[in-house]
């Protein structure tokens, strides 16, 4: 059967691989090299230098387009490099319009990296098409998403995105590393770009920093490889290797993430300490309908402000979990917590940050795969 017609659950573990040519190993071997061999000059096996090119890399890079429904996959040494690499598609003058409540590192890179190389970027809310269409001018040249957006958890209509981006010819990317591909797969809903922190939930284990795009247009893809191989932010083979091996289970984790999620989410919800739980899966989340008619889940991540809403008590319950770590990133087997306005989204001025929610009291949970249970019982003695 052709590797295409392969089911979702399939394609993590088969999609875009073969048995290593020398041996015939199942998994890829760590091509643990930065160059290769040449018979005459230019006489190689599709190999040179490990900058341009790596098996272990292509391996990985296979499985990222076809588990995504893309035809090309290029990975890089960070999720933050991913995105460096689309921004360098621009030229000064061109605009950007982004969600706002984003990721803070991709907050950072915009407007303390490429803002002084003269690209103009500007942050709205996503709900409303007609406030995008009125940033759109003839400089606008990329739609930059995050769905759902970290850490509020709010839901952007994809599709309906996209129909803008076509009407006024502006490309498309989507930061799909909350949903991953088990929950929403971009490309299929109209999105040119699909960008991922494969640190987390693709890789799984929380044992490297790896980031993908995968996209399906040709001179697109050749273009962002020029990119990756001139600036040279690749993923190395080691942890092409390692993200590789966490893809492989990737639908089994996230069933039970999704699971876990749900059970914490409304277990928060009926707690008489807490005060708003955010996740797309409650009905009277305002984006709940969206999230179920373009994700298959609704995921484990979930952001919650306990009731008298401080700074310290928020702290104080993250300092008190024992099962969760107190850690920054997300998207691992175990479930972390973190607090964005010291954590993650500290590169954003408070201001800017409580514009869209950020409040000090925001504690953000990563739930993980662990027994459910126990998850529940640390919560219950954290928050007292
Ligand atoms: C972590 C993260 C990034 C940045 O990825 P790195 O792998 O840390 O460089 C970008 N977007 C989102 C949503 C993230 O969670």
């Amino acid at each position: 059967m052709a590797k295409k017609e392969l089911k979702f659950n399939s394609k993590t573990i088969h999609g875009g691989q073969r048995p290593d040519k020398a041996y015939g190993a199942v998994m890829p071997p760590i091509y643990q090299t930065s160059t290769y061999a040449q018979s005459t000059p230019g006489g190689h096996q599709g190999f040179e230098y490990s900058r341009s090119g790596n098996p272990t890399r292509t391996a990985l890079e296979n499985s990222l387009a076809s588990i995504e429904n893309g035809q090309y996959g290029l990975a890089f040494a960070s999720g933050l490099s991913a995105m460096d690499a689309v921004i360098k598609l621009l030229n000064p003058g061109d605009e950007v319009i982004s969600t706002n409540d984003l990721y803070g590192g991709s907050y950072r890179l915009f407007r303390q990296v490429f803002e002084k190389y003269g690209i103009v970027f500007h942050f709205i809310g996503m709900q409303d098409m007609a406030a995008i269409e009125e940033k759109i001018n003839k400089n606008t040249k990329l739609v930059w998403v995050e769905t759902p957006t970290n850490p509020m958890m709010n839901v952007v209509d994809i599709k309906a995105v996209s129909a803008l981006a076509k009407k006024h010819d502006l490309l498309l990317a989507i930061d799909n590393t909350f949903a991953t591909p088990y929950l929403q797969q971009p490309l299929d809903l109209g999105a040119d770009i699909v960008m991922h922190s494969a640190t987390k939930y693709l890789g799984g284990h929380s044992d490297v920093v790896v980031g993908a795009l995968i996209v399906n247009d040709k001179e697109l893809a050749d273009k962002l490889y020029f990119i990756q191989n001139a600036s040279g932010a690749v993923c190395g083979p080691m942890d092409s290797f390692l993200t590789l091996r966490g893809i492989k289970t990737l639908h089994v984790r996230m069933q039970r993430h999704n699971e876990n999620g749900e059970i914490i989410a409304k277990y928060l919800n009926d707690h008489p300490k807490i005060e708003k739980v955010y996740w797309p899966g409650f009905e009277d989340h305002p984006d709940h309908d969206i999230a179920k008619s373009q994700m298959n889940g609704f995921g484990g991540m979930i952001s919650f402000i306990p009731k008298g809403g401080t700074f310290e008590a928020a702290v104080k319950i993250v300092e008190k979990l024992e099962v969760f770590t107190l850690a920054e990133s997300l998207g691992g087997v175990e479930s972390l917590a973190g607090h964005p306005a010291s954590m993650t989204h500290a590169s954003i001025p408070k201001e800017e940050r409580e514009k869209s929610g950020v409040v000090d009291a925001l504690i953000r949970l990563s739930v993980g795969i662990e027994d459910v249970d126990d998850l529940i019982a640390d919560l219950g003695q954290a928050i007292g």
